[in-house]
């Protein structure tokens, strides 16, 4: 049968998954000398038995761990249960991952009335003897029967005021044994040490499964199964007296990462007082006057731990009457800020490679590197929450359109747009906002993913907002009114939404951040490019490291508004030849647009779709902007509303877009391959080596692909033909039905490439708009419906499957295609990991996205790959 007890010094730090992760590391710190009140674990698949036995510990257990109860004795010196000279113990919980809600630790075990007696004989300190015996009481009483700690705490409080006193310290014995008493009358606990012992192991395991625990694990994606172990460890006592004393540090920084030596303790106190924060401990520094030379041991200790985990870590430890002891190391947490300066240093240390300090950062620390944040520790007056749409934190007057927030931020004001939803036509005053605030839509919803591009923080569907335009108002669900030229503060990596001016940490560019993005280029196979239209967005890209563009949405150009009008003119004209008039003008607009990008890319891809979105989008809604338009177009009004209503569409996302209107209208695809091919041509005479990449979207099928291609093919021709010079070129289609990735066998012999659009992808996979998603998504991942949002982290078992099938039906057919993806997804780190896994050739994001990206992609190329 196998071993359900370990000694400490019977397990190593490889041991986590049997012993968890606290019992390894006391295990390992044992085995390395240090100073360790010994101990013992019950493993981990002890755990698992208890819940198959119906709650109830193994037969044979209690022999089991009383012979390692025999063995701490002999090294000890002293016996459970013996009055004359008593061995106590610490009871721990200890998960292979660490999770808050389980099991507080219970200190002190092994005491009664008799025993307290004991104690307080042979150490020559009742007033010792009694505090440890009343805060046993307290915590098993807590812990192991369940009764709430308040009224033990309220007791407390109650007698001091009634004896004039306030600190703990200024407890006699007397007064603790006053208090013990009170105790007794109110909880009822069991007086065998035996017993006690029994007890408290079961109560850890059962803590496996309170609420906490388990919502816990279903958050962080961890197995009901693993289980926890229990630590059963010699107490050392920190509240002996004034030459006594516990504390908790870390070897480093953990917020600014500076190597220095960092941490608090308290004289005369047990850990969990540090913890508790009842008294205010001391910062460390002050131990050395106080207790030198066991300063110089922690001191050595904590430099020995980090040397030997190779990492910072975060250490607890106690001092009694002047001897050390260690009681718990851990990889310490740490800001995003930190975890890039510690990981840097350790590898100018020597201390761990280049790919372990990839690991060590997440990508979502990147973040804080590139955008101001919201400082965490000055947040308050929190009035509603949406999603965390764009990065970032803000403070503005509001404002509620958009026309609005150019007016008001003419002058320098700082605004925030604040709308139900935001619309192409909004662009203009998104662009001077600092942020945006919207009460619906979700995380690829308009103002979620124009916020992104432009680095700019936004909250999206903020469902406890009710706004009102005509009275220019935003009222919360719990009755605050936030009205026009108010200041608030978002917080766009939380969704929170804050009155006033909150205090905001810097965007900052170190070197560290540089050499970590340097190692992530030489570890990623991925290639990282960018979302953008605008010669300033592909600068940033550029900047950002992207390399290329992976999807450039040529209708964005259009919305501007100097070109605004000559496509809505081109979208109402009546016949070829009045249309192309418009065209013609547009093909200088798009052409000049082109080659700024083809500039700032100079040798780069620079991936282009043709123009998506249904042509209604384009014209204004109200009649009165109708009539406008009209009359600057020259046009009868009444025709011009006859057009707009036939553009009207009942489900205008599975409409007439994309495509679609490429093969009623080629007239426009013309028009934009003519832009494109000869914005090249001059960026080439330009000394440019430009690389542009035609893609058509939200194909359905080969003929449909062909129809398109005979157009392109045929106008390239003709322009290379004309100018008399060679530019390289690739055609390609963006993949965003359930159809064409099914099909793409055959799609295959007509493109060169396939970017995955995963926003539509997804959309039509599940049948839920994006637009709308907002509505409900929250509730379907509250109840658990969805495990995410697929939106953001791409669904890997049903859109995944279409590209995988995608990709591995074209490679069939054809070698030699080029994968990428140019959703949303494309910046998100799990989905960079499942699309390095399936093998695409790189990810496309927006720029700011672009150095996250570059993180994730060498963290996939470098670490385990993910499950399925
Ligand atoms: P957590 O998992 O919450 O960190 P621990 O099991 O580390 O809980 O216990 C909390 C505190 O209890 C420790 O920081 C330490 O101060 C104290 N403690 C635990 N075991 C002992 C022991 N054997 N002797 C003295 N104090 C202990
Ligand atoms: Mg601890
Ligand atoms: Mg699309």
């Amino acid at each position: 049968m196998a071993k359900r007890v370990y000694l400490f010094n019977e397990g190593s730090k490889d041991d986590r998954e049997l012993l968890g992760g606290k019992g390894a590391n006391l295990c390992e710190m044992t085995s390395m000398g240090l100073p360790v009140p010994f101990g013992f674990i019950i493993t981990t698949p002890t755990c698992r038995e208890f819940f198959e036995g119906g709650n109830r510990l193994p037969r044979h257990l209690q022999t089991e761990y009383n012979v390692a109860l025999k063995l701490i004795e002999d090294r000890m010196g002293s016996l459970f249960g013996d009055p004359d000279n008593p061995l106590l113990f610490s009871v721990r919980s200890g998960a292979p991952v660490s999770m808050p809600g389980m099991m507080n630790t219970i200190l002190n075990l092994g005491m009664n009335d008799v025993i307290a007696a004991g104690l307080a004989r042979k150490t020559g300190n009742p007033r010792f003897a009694y505090d440890s015996y009343r805060r046993f009481i307290q915590m098993f009483a807590d812990v192991v029967l369940g009764i709430e700690g308040d009224g033990f705490e309220e007791a407390i409080i109650d007698y001091k005021k009634e004896h004039n006193k306030t600190l703990d310290t200024e407890m006699t014995a007397e007064d603790w044994q006053a208090i013990i008493e009170i105790y007794k009358g109110m909880v009822s606990f069991p007086q065998d040490p035996a017993v006690q012992l029994r007890q408290a192991i079961e109560a850890v395991f059962l803590s496996w499964n309170t609420p906490r625990a388990i919502f816990y694990r279903e958050m962080n994606n961890i197995p009901d199964s693993i289980g926890t172990a229990v630590c059963v460890q010699a107490m050392v006592f920190g509240n002996f007296g004034d030459d006594s004393g516990s504390g908790v540090a870390f070897t480093r920084n953990p917020s600014t990462g500076d190597k220095q030596f960092f941490g608090e303790y308290l004289v005369n106190a047990a850990g969990e007082d540090v913890v508790a924060g009842i008294r205010t401990p001391q910062p460390i520094s002050s131990l050395e006057q106080q207790m030198p030379a066991v300063y110089k041991e922690l001191f050595a200790t904590q430099k020995r731990l980090e040397e030997h985990y190779s990492d910072m870590q975060d250490i607890e430890f106690t001092i009694q009457q002047g001897k050390f002891y260690m009681l718990q190391t851990r990889s310490g947490k740490r800001t995003g800020r930190a975890s890039v300066k510690i990981a840097v240093d350790m590898v100018n240390e020597g201390l761990i490679s280049d790919k372990e300090a990839l690991m060590r950062v997440s990508p979502e620390h990147v973040e804080s590197f590139l955008h101001p944040m919201v400082d965490p520790s000055a947040k308050t007056d929190i009035v509603a929450s949406g999603m965390p749409a764009s990065p970032g934190g803000a403070t503005g007057k509001v404002v509620f359109s958009a026309d609005e927030a150019v007016t008001v931020a003419a002058d320098g004001t700082k605004v925030l747009l604040v709308r139900r939803e935001t619309t192409p036509e909004d662009i203009h005053g998104m662009k001077v906002a600092e942020g945006i605030l919207t009460e619906l839509g979700g995380m690829t919803s308009h103002a979620a993913v124009v916020a992104r591009g432009m680095g700019v923080c936004a909250i999206t569907g903020c469902a406890e907002l009710t706004i009102n335009y005509e009275q220019g108002t935003a009222t919360t669900n719990d009755g605050v009114v936030i009205k026009r030229m108010d200041t608030i503060t978002l917080d766009g990596a939380t969704g929170d939404v804050m009155l006033g001016d909150i205090a905001k940490t810097a965007a900052s560019d170190s070197d560290d951040f540089q050499k970590l993005l340097g190692w992530a280029d030489k570890y990623r196979r991925l290639g990282v490019r960018a979302n953008a239209e605008t010669e300033e967005d592909a600068t940033k890209a550029r900047e950002l490291g992207a390399e290329g563009i992976g999807l450039c949405r040529t209708e964005h150009m259009f919305f501007e508004a100097d070109r605004i009008d000559h496509i809505r003119g081109m979208i109402l004209s009546e016949n070829r030849e009045e249309r192309q008039v418009y065209l013609d003008r547009l093909l200088e607009f798009q052409k000049a647009d082109m080659k700024a990008l083809f500039r700032v890319m100079h040798d780069l891809p620079v991936t282009v779709r043709l123009l998506d979105p249904p042509l209604h989008e384009f014209l204004p809604h109200g009649d009165e902007e109708l009539e406008a338009l009209a009359k600057r177009l020259g046009k009868p009004a009444d025709k011009v509303r006859e057009i707009s209503q036939n553009l009207q569409e009942v489900n205008p996302m599975l409409g007439f877009r994309g495509c679609r209107i490429s093969v009623i209208h080629p007239e426009i695809t013309e028009m934009q391959v003519a832009a494109i091919i000869g914005a090249a041509v001059e960026a080439q005479r330009d000394g440019h080596n430009p690389y542009p990449e035609i893609m058509i979207p939200l194909v359905v099928n080969v003929r449909e692909i062909r129809a398109i291609t005979d157009v392109i093919e045929k106008v390239i021709m003709e322009v290379l033909a004309r100018e008399k010079v060679s530019i390289p070129y690739k055609i390609g289609t963006m993949m965003e039905t359930p159809r064409a990735c099914l099909g793409a066998e055959r799609l295959a012999t007509a493109v060169e490439f396939m970017s995955f659009g995963t926003n539509d992808l997804t959309q039509m996979t599940y049948g839920f708009s994006r637009d709308d998603v907002g509505k409900f998504i929250a509730a379907y991942l509250d109840r658990k419906l969805v495990e995410d949002d697929p939106f953001v982290t791409l669904d890997q078992r049903a859109v995944g499957r279409l590209m995988k099938i995608a990709i591995e039906d074209s490679k069939k057919r054809k070698k030699g295609i080029k994968y990428g993806i140019c959703g949303e997804h494309g910046g998100d780190p799990r989905s960079i990991q499942f699309c390095h896994d399936i093998g695409l050739d790189y990810v496309s994001c927006s720029p700011f996205r672009v150095p996250v990206a570059r993180i994730a992609a060498a963290q996939a190329n470098v670490g385990p790959s993910s499950s399925e």
